[in-house]
C-alpha cells in the first residue's frame, strides 16, 4: 500500500471518527484536532516492510554502527535500520583521556545522521522497548517494525541487583551520586565534573568481577585520575578496590605505574569483594576492609545490556540460573535457538572453554560488526557464510607527562577440536610510541564507522 493511500485512509478514518464523536458527544474531545503524523507511539507501525530483506540493528554503539554501514556495502539489496537511544555517539575508548582534558569532546563524539545518510541506512533515535522473536517484531518508542534478520548490539548493563537486591532507591542514589561512567551517557559528564571539582581526600574505585567491559580500562582511569591529582597538586588518593586477586591484563605494566609514578597517589587492594555500600554516609564494606570516601566511582557487576534480556537471549547455567550474557553460537554469533538473530559485542556470552569470553572491547565489537554484516550478506545472497574470528587490541595510557601507554593484544584461532583458542601478548613497557599508536587506532576506528 502506498504512503499516500495509507495517509488518505488514516485521514478518512480520522474524519469518520471525528464525525461519529461529534454525533455522540458535545464534550471537549469532540473538537480536539488530529495529532501530528510524526508523533510516534509503540502501538503504531514505524515503517511498513517491503519485499527487500530487512535487517534491524538494535543499539548504535561500536558493534551496531559497524554492522549497519558494512551491511549496506555487502548486501546492497537489503534494507537496514539502526535503532539507538542516544542522539550522538560518545566513545568510551579515549574517554579516560578526555576526563583529564587530553582530548576535547569533539574527538570522542560523532554524528549519527550524516553517516546514516551517507551509507544509505535508516537511523531512528528511539528506545527499543520490546523484542518479540516469535513475531519477528521490534517495538520502539517511535513505533514497531518487522525484521527478517535482527542484530542485537546492546553493550552492557550494571547489575545493581547484586549489591542492593530489589532496593531501587539505594541503587538510584548510588548511580546518580557516584556513577560508574561505563556506558555512553551523561554519567561521563558527571564524573568529569566531580573530578574537576575534587578538593582532595579519598577517591575510591570499585572494580567489578569478570567478565566485565574492558578489564584494563579501570586501571587506566585510576592512573589518569592520579596523574590529574599530581599535576594539579591535589592532595587526593585513589584507592582501587579490585574484586580480582591481582591486576590483569598488563599487570606488570600497571603495577609499575602504580609504584613508580603514583606511589603517593594510588593504593591497590586485591580481593576487595563488595559486601555493602552506603551512598549517603559514603561508606563501603569489602572482604578486604572497610572505607569511607570523599568521592567514588562505584562499578556494580556487568551483564549484557537490557536489550539482550528483552529478546530473551540470555543463557542459563547448569543450575538453571541466568548467566547474564547472550547464549550465542561461538563461531556464527547467532542465538543458539534462533538462526536469524545475532548478538555481537560486549553482550556475547561464553565462547570457549580455554578463555570463556571474548574481551568486552570496542575493538572486538567493531570486528563483530564486520563479521556479522558479512554473514548476513552471504545469507541474503543465498550462500552459507564461513566462520571468521575477531582479534583484539587495547592501548592504556598510564602517564600524562610524559605521555606513555602500555598495551595488550589477543589473537584467536579454531583448533583441531573445533575450540576457539586465545593467545595474549602484553606490552608492559610504557612508551610514547604506544600513545601515538593508541590515537592512530582511535582515528582509524572512528573512520571505519563514520566515514
Ligand atoms: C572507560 C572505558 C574505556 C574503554 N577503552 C577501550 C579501549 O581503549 N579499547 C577498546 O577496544 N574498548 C574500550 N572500552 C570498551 C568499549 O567501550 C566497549 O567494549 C564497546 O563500547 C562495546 O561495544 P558494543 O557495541 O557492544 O556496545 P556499546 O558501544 O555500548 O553500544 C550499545 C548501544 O546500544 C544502545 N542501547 C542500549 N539499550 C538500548 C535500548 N533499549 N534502546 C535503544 N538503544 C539502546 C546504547 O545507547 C549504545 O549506544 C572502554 C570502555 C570504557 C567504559
Amino acid at each position: 500500500m502506498s504512503l499516500d493511500r495509507r495517509h488518505f485512509l488514516a485521514a478518512g478514518a480520522g474524519a469518520a471518527g471525528a464525525l461519529l464523536a461529534g454525533c455522540a458527544s458535545t464534550g471537549p474531545a469532540a473538537s480536539r484536532p488530529a495529532q501530528p503524523f510524526f508523533i510516534g507511539s509503540p502501538a503504531q507501525m514505524l515503517m511498513p516492510k517491503g519485499k527487500a530483506p530487512r535487517v534491524v540493528v538494535c543499539g548504535g554503539g561500536w558493534g551496531g554502527l559497524t554492522t549497519a554501514k558494512y551491511l549496506r556495502q555487502l548486501a546492497p539489496s537489503a534494507e537496514v535500520v539502526l535503532l539507538e537511544r542516544n542522539p550522538v555517539f560518545f566513545s568510551c575508548p579515549i574517554s579516560n583521556k578526555w576526563l583529564v582534558d587530553m582530548v576535547d569532546t569533539s574527538f570522542i563524539t560523532h554524528d549519527y545522521l550524516r553517516v546514516s545518510a551517507q551509507h544509505g541506512y535508516r537511523f531512528v533515535q528511539c528506545e527499543v522497548l520490546e523484542i518479540d522473536r516469535g513475531a519477528r517484531r521490534v517495538v520502539t518508542s517511535q513505533g514497531a517494525l518487522d525484521y527478517d534478520y535482527l542484530v542485537i548490539a546492546p553493550g552492557i548493563r550494571y547489575n545493581y541487583e547484586a549489591w542492593f537486591g530489589n532496593d531501587r532507591a539505594i541503587a538510584d542514589a548510588t548511580r546518580t551520586r557516584f556513577p560508574a561512567a561505563y556506558v555512553s551517557n551523561a554519567e561521563h559528564f558527571a564524573l568529569k565534573k566531580a573530578l574537576h571539582g575534587f578538593k582532595g581526600g579519598d577517591w575510591v574505585m570499585t572494580l567489578p568481577p569478570p567478565p566485565q567491559r574492558c578489564p584494563p580500562s579501570p586501571y587506566e582511569r585510576a592512573c589518569m585520575v592520579a596523574w590529574y591529582f599530581k599535576a594539579n597538586k591535589i592532595k587526593g588518593r585513589v584507592t582501587i578496590l579490585d574484586h580480582k586477586d591481582g591486576v590483569r591484563p598488563i599487570g606488570p605494566g600497571f603495577r609499575a605505574a602504580f609504584t613508580e609514578l603514583y606511589k603517593d597517589y594510588i593504593t591497590y587492594v586485591p580481593n576487595a569483594h563488595v559486601q555493602s555500600i552506603d551512598p549517603f554516609k559514603k561508606e563501603i564494606k569489602t572482604d578486604a576492609g572497610d572505607m569511607k570516601f570523599d568521592h567514588a566511582v562505584l562499578m556494580a557487576p556487568h551483564q549484557a545490556g537490557d536489550l539482550a534480556w528483552k529478546a530473551d537471549a540470555i543463557g542459563l547455567n547448569s543450575q538453571g540460573k541466568y548467566t547474564g550474557w547472550a547464549d550465542v553460537d561461538p563461531l556464527m554469533l547467532n542465538l543458539k535457538n534462533d538462526p536469524n538473530v545475532y548478538v555481537i559485542g560486549d553482550a556475547v556470552g561464553f565462547v570457549s572453554p580455554q578463555f570463556a569470553f571474548y574481551p568486552k572491547s570496542a575493538h572486538v565489537a567493531n570486528q563483530h560488526g564486520h563479521i556479522v554484516a558479512a554473514y548476513i550478506a552471504e545469507r541474503v545472497a543465498g550462500r552459507s557464510p564461513k566462520a571468521t574470528l575477531p582479534d583484539n587490541l587495547c592501548y592504556m595510557m598510564v602517564n600524562g607527562d610524559p605521555r606513555e601507554a602500555i598495551s595488550v593484544q589477543f589473537d584467536y584461532k579454531v583448533n583441531a577440536q573445533g575450540v576457539i583458542e586465545q593467545t595474549q601478548i602484553d606490552i608492559n613497557q610504557r612508551s610514547a610510541d604506544l600513545v601515538r599508536e593508541n590515537f592512530r587506532w582511535a582515528g582509524l576506528k572512528f573512520d571505519d564507522m563514520f566515514s
